[in-house]
């Protein structure tokens, strides 16, 4: 197959090299002699999914396993998926050219809700149906994880098995269990695996519970059947050292989204934003050690050739040692060109040492993330940094080189109002006027640069502001208008995101299983690729919505009461209701709480309710509380 295609279809499509599967370090195992076989989905393009970490860390951990393989398949291009329906060609995954129905599993990894009509169209364009009630042992077992595997319920009609929290702790076990229930090289009974992985802790199958509405409202979820757990805890790995973690990933033959090295040096965020889902469904804060990353840099800049080296993580400067790491890694590779570059930025972590240390080698982008206009919403939102941090900042970064920064903002922010709105662009202008002083007192002839980049708020499952509502889309609409309005400077590039795009985010990530039918007649409309400006349309939606008699305002636009069940409380990320309820009020008075490594523990629940702690490097700077702590 694989040569008929790189013959007949290859050359008529965009981007070929997105399905040539023959890259550096992709893993080609014999498949006859591996017994369980996984095809990792990835529901955008290429690109993108080659950016994601996860994708790489699960992509080495199960290819090291002497009897598994997975192997890869990303959303087709629309003009691919027009040639594989002319030829009546199934989806298949890169490294094998097999179709996916040959698959002991599929497993999709759901980053983004707007990625959902992707799967849909991958499940058909594989010839596997897409309602778990009408797939029989014959077809791949179809399983999910991600971050918004944490509110399943949209997608619990289409989705076999969902993997809660961090993968790698619990994706072996899982295929463990089909391993053993395979007979003679045939696939293993789908009932039988189900019934067994649903003792695992994580996981989570839909068609074991039943749901009960009223009067359209989710009332209750209930087991049907003994054995089953009422909640499914999320799994979280406890010590980044001993994890797995991939030191020969798959070099692309394109540019893709994030064409480097990522070294992960922490996972989990304490600072406690209330708008923010990974901020709460990551905790707790675990970092990796300096000896390990080191370790890690060096095989991955030699066994990929990659010239940039990402720490990523959810708030990189908060790493405990990230001066001296900097500082070692561009000692190191600064002299090879390996540049050393950080995602989105602390404001008040950035300081003149990091920026000096960065720009030694190369000034990559940087991004500073203040949310709100004004000191008072972003006390509601917790986002502590204040406006001189961020103009420190700003200074660190104009006076080490720099000459363009990006700041992102959220608008329809709970309590928010004009004044808030006034508080972005007279933020952004102030950041234009220290770097013109900065840059002119330093001799430097170039025009500062500041982006300004504003997304509406969308209340996310497990944070504080779930219960709020998001603001219509008229409203929505009228602010970026506003806002508009007032960054009209040739220095300020001012983006937006789509107010229709947001509003069917709040809709699926805070949906339950009515859902199911909308995604499906949506799909059928011809949605896909809804995240891609291109492709996504909105009517369809609305058709779809209308046609399944489900208002999708119910959803986004609802404040909820406390007491009202939550489609996704039987899922336990670990953070209580208790501390979510707290946190909601002190939003709505306007007051902040404390990030638990510098400060009192205040009382999440994750760290005694799961057995997991707060891991520093550079030693623990919080108090020893938390421990005793009853929630
Ligand atoms: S339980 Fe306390 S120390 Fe642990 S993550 Fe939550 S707030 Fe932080």
């Amino acid at each position: 197959m694989r040569d008929w295609v790189t013959e007949k279809i290859l050359p008529k499509v965009e981007k070929p090299t997105r399905y040539l599967g023959t890259e550096w370090n992709a893993v080609h195992k014999p498949w006859d002699d591996v017994a369980v076989k996984m095809a990792f989905a990835f529901p955008d393009v290429y690109e993108v999914g080659m950016s994601h970490l996860g994708l790489r860390i699960l992509y080495g951990l199960v290819n090291e396993q002497k009897d598994m393989l997975m192997e890869r398949v990303f959303a087709p291009w629309v003009d691919m998926e027009e040639m594989l329906r002319q030829y009546n060609l199934p989806l298949f995954t890169l490294e094998s050219y097999r179709p996916l129905s040959e698959f002991d599993v599929v497993g999709f990894t759901l980053q983004y809700e707007m990625s959902y009509t992707n799967v849909l169209n991958m499940l058909n364009l594989a010839g596997i149906p897409l309602r778990s009630i009408d797939r029989t042992s014959k077809h791949p077992l179809i399983i999910a994880g991600g971050p918004c595997a944490l509110n399943p319920e949209p997608l619990a009609d289409f989705i076999d098995i969902f993997l809660l929290g961090e993968s790698e702790e619990l994706l072996l076990e899982v295929l463990a269990v089909i391993k053993k229930n395979k007979k003679n090289g045939l696939r293993a009974d789908r009932d039988r695996v189900m019934e067994e992985v649903v003792k695992i802790p994580g996981v989570y199958v839909p068609a074991f519970y039943d749901v009960t509405y009223q009067e359209g409202k989710f009332k209750k979820i209930e087991p049907n059947r003994p054995g089953v757990p009422k909640r499914i805890k999320k799994r979280v790995v406890a010590d980044l050292d001993k994890a797995y973690f991939p030191t020969n990933p798959i070099v692309p033959f394109m540019e893709i989204v994030h064409d480097r090295i990522m070294l992960e040096v922490l996972r989990g965020c304490t600072r406690g934003c209330r708008f923010c889902q990974a901020g709460i469904i990551y905790r707790p804060v675990r970092e990796r050690s300096p000896q390990t990353l080191l370790k890690q840099a060096e095989e991955l800049v030699r066994k990929t050739g990659h010239d940039e080296i990402s720490l990523t993580s959810l708030s990189t400067t908060d790493y405990s040692c990230i001066e001296p790491l900097i500082n070692r890694l561009v000692n190191i590779y600064g002299e090879q060109g390996v540049g050393i570059s950080l995602p989105s930025l602390r404001a008040d972590a950035f300081s003149v040492g990091l920026a000096e240390e960065i720009q030694r080698v190369r000034k990559t982008g940087l991004t500073f993330a203040p949310e709100a206009g004004t000191q008072r919403l972003r006390d509601v939102i917790n986002k502590g940094v204040t406006e001189e941090a961020l103009l420190e900042a700003a200074q660190a970064a104009f006076s080490a080189g720099w000459t363009s920064i990006k700041l992102y903002f959220m608008i329809g922010l709970p309590t928010e109002t004009e004044k808030d709105l006034e508080g972005i662009a007279e933020l952004a202008r102030k950041v234009v006027e220290l770097g013109q002083k900065t840059l002119k007192e330093q001799g430097v002839r170039k025009r500062v640069k500041v982006t300004v980049s504003v997304s509406s708020f969308v209340p996310k499952p497990h944070t504080p502001l779930q219960w709020e509502p998001q603001d219509e889309i008229e409203v929505l609409k009228k602010k970026q208008s506003y806002l508009k309005s007032l960054l009209r400077d040739r220095h300020i590039t001012y983006n937006w995101h789509a107010a229709e795009v947001s509003f069917l985010e709040a809709v699926f990530a805070k949906g339950d299983r009515q859902l199911g039918k909308v995604l499906e007649a949506a799909w059928r409309k011809g949605c896909k690729f809804d995240s891609w400006t291109e492709h996504f349309r909105f009517q369809s939606w609305l058709d779809a919505f209308k046609e399944c008699n489900v208002d999708p305002g119910f959803y986004a636009h609802r404040k909820i009461k406390y007491d009202e069940v939550l489609p996704w409380d039987h899922i336990d990320v670990g953070v209580t209701k208790k501390y979510l309820i707290r946190e909601h009020q002190k939003a709505l008075r306007g007051e902040i709480t404390g990030d638990c490594r510098f400060v009192n523990c205040p009382g999440c629940g994750i760290c005694s309710r799961f057995g997991v702690a707060v891991v520093q490097k550079g030693g623990d700077t919080r108090n020893a509380a938390v421990k005793n702590r009853i929630y």
